[in-house]
């Protein structure tokens, strides 16, 4: 007999050679049915596999992670298992799970592939899943592999057993197709009941583009055909809240290509909503006891020299700029942080100063390949809304609990009610990768973890994950798509404080070292106008929006009568404008919509006798008629955050 020990710690015993497959059915045959996989001491196995000594067993479904990327691997097989009936010859490269989905690397030959065969292989892929064809394992030895492909004819697969050590070699057989596969794969092909072919790419063999071309095939398929339905909806709608889309049609931002790629262009619209995103923040940050600063665009080498950026990261990024007669170099700033450290010493500080924060929306440039680019997501030049805080070792949990209260006011002010926090901590196996005392580590792991747990936060403990410089705390929000957007960070670093040597004065009257954190809530302001955008689908919160009214004129007559309405609420700094356009108003109200104006106030005769104004919410439709002072407190009401 061996023992199973389950993930809630009960332990089972079975018969040795038992697969995971029968653990599950030993305990439910309903959660037999959803069985995926199983991870056997760490390692993810398939379900059918015999488990021959005492393990930790963890059955894997669709609900976990490892159990989805089981089940578009095993699609990737089906899918070849397909091509392979529908055009024989057909070479295969590799077929790997991805993010949402899978794809293969196929050699078709002369043949090309259109996007107009997926329905033909789609049905081909249904057709043989129907059958409940068994993912079958079975070891090889590299001789009877390579006899197998050479026989086959096919080169790539060859190519990959080229590498592989003999006996650890496995092929996977479902119906009439066989792979090289290491594995694991889903029981069969029984699971998959919807398949959905995305697009088409090339792709060089191994990424070397001195080799062939394969024909990419990316595909997404579900347990269910309700949930491709899902997903597929889900993709129309963030196709629709495309931040780049989206961002031209409301006239937030551009990019130029004369300007440069990946620099973008802030329109006055986007800037009116980014101004407010940093006049908010930076309201609540001088409440938390921050004061700004401001530092230059570039900085002189030494600063990257004494920081370590430049021995890191010197060669991957921009290139200096010369002095053309000193013969200085100076390097466009990628951090904030080394400014701010010679900030700090500009003065000797005592431990009755500390904590000192330092504020900035810092704007700073990072090489990324063009390639690379995307959006305001991935850019050249973003500004950080960054701050670093110098403390001591005992103030490092209560600065934490203030930074992560301001994360919350900055996610709930903005509609991210959906987050988890993930703390990232050193590896215990391997502390020789961490600058830093042992005692300062544990103080700072703890007042992290202690800080999180203090303020309700759901987190997720990483061992490793941590910087070689301190541990962090990093903000994960889900948007209304459901999808994950990492925003916030709080990092603790021991790092720079003693490369730039700063220093306090203690109690002692001894010279200590402070402990530096760096934190910034939105991440960018770039990256995050990017996800709100996304988020709320343009629909920005009232006190964001960049136009807040638009007046609608019946006719030329009232409007005289529209631009005093509007002088009356640009006196309560209520933004918005008036629609001067010789259009009908039903027209005006159409426009006025598509560009997604909060409020819409329709003037005419009436209004104007009466001092009235008849507004209209977007997406909520006629409100009524109201006095302008009435209409005035109400959105004032509503902008106050
Ligand atoms: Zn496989
Ligand atoms: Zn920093």
């Amino acid at each position: 007999m061996i023992n199973i020990t389950l993930p809630d710690g009960s332990v089972r015993q079975y018969d040795k050679g038992i697969s995971s497959m029968q653990i599950a059915q030993s305990i439910s045959e309903g959660l037999a049915r959803n069985v995926l996989a199983a991870e056997v001491d760490g390692q993810v196995w398939d379900a059918s596999r015999p488990i021959e000594q005492d393990a930790h067993v963890k059955l894997l479904t669709w609900n976990d992670a490892d159990g989805k990327s089981t089940f578009w691997h095993s699609s990737a097989h089906l899918m070849a298992e397909a091509l392979e009936a529908l055009y024989p010859g057909t070479k295969f490269g590799i077929g790997p799970a991805i993010e949402t989905g899978f794809y293969y690397d196929v050699d078709f030959g002369d043949k090309v592939l259109s996007s107009d065969e997926f329905k033909q292989i789609e049905d081909k892929m249904i057709e043989l899943a129907k059958t409940k064809e068994e993912y079958i394992r079975k070891p090889v030895s590299k001789a009877d592999a390579i006899e197998y492909f050479t026989e086959k004819g096919d080169e790539y697969k060859l190519d990959l057993i080229k590498d592989l050590p003999d006996g650890a070699i496995t092929f996977y057989s479902q119906g009439n197709f066989t792979d090289l596969c290491r594995g694991p794969h889903i029981p069969n092909t029984g699971f998959i009941k919807a398949v959905k072919l995305m697009s088409l790419a090339g792709a060089y063999w191994r990424g070397d583009e001195t080799r062939k071309q394969l024909t990419r095939i990316y595909g997404v398929t579900f347990p269910k055909a309700s949930e491709l339905t899902e997903y597929l909806h889900m993709i129309e709608e963030a196709k629709k809240r495309d931040h780049r889309k989206l961002g031209k049609e409301l006239e937030l931002f551009a990019f130029s290509e004369k300007v440069g790629m990946g620099l973008p262009l802030w329109l006055p619209k986007g800037t009116a909503l980014r101004e407010r995103l940093v006049n908010f923040l930076q309201k609540a940050q001088v409440k938390a006891g921050y004061e700004q600063v401001i530092t230059p665009h570039i900085g002189h080498k030494n600063l990257y020299v004494t920081s370590g950026h430049y021995e890191k990261y010197g060669a991957d990024s921009f290139q200096p700029i010369k002095t053309p007669q000193e013969g200085e170099e100076f390097f466009l700033k990628p951090m904030n942080c080394p400014h701010h450290c010679e900030i700090y010493k500009t003065k000797p500080r005592s431990y009755k100063d500390l904590p000192v924060r330092f504020a900035e929306f810092g704007t700073v440039y990072r090489y990324e390949q063009s390639g690379e680019l995307h959006g305001l997501t991935r850019v050249r030049g973003f500004t950080q809304d960054d701050a670093h805080l110098f403390c001591r070792p005992d103030q490092v949990k209560d600065e934490f609990k203030k930074v992560i209260d301001l994360v919350l006011y900055v996610f709930k002010a903005l509609g991210f009610e959906n987050y988890t926090a993930q703390v990232s901590l050193r590896d215990p196996e391997n502390r020789a990768k961490y600058i830093g005392t042992d005692e300062n580590w544990a103080l700072a792991e703890s007042a992290i973890i202690e800080a999180a747990a203090e303020k309700g936060l759901t987190t997720v403990v990483e061992l490793g994950e941590a910087a070689f410089y301190g541990p962090k705390l990093d903000f994960m929000v889900k948007d209304a798509l459901g999808r994950k957007w990492q925003l916030g960070t709080i990092q603790v670093d021991y790092n720079l404080p003693e490369r730039f040597e700063l220093e306090y004065t203690g109690s002692d009257n001894q010279k200590h070292r402070p402990v530096m954190i760096h934190r910034a809530p939105f991440g960018s302001m770039e990256r995050f106008i990017a996800v709100l955008i996304e988020h709320c689908a343009g629909n920005f919160p009232l006190w964001l929006s960049p136009e807040q009214f638009i007046i609608l004129p019946i006719s030329e007559k009232y409007e005289e009568y529209a631009k005093k309405v509007s002088d009356i609420l640009k006196d309560s700094d209520i933004c918005g404008l008036i629609d001067f356009r010789d259009e009908k108003i039903g027209r005006k109200i159409r426009d006025a919509e598509v560009k997604k104006i909060p409020y819409m106030l329709v003037v005419g005769e009436k209004e104007a006798a009466e001092g009235l104004v008849s507004v209209r919410k977007h997406g909520t439709g006629d409100l009524g008629s109201m006095s302008i002072e009435d209409f005035k407190e109400q959105i004032t009401k509503e902008i106050t955050v």
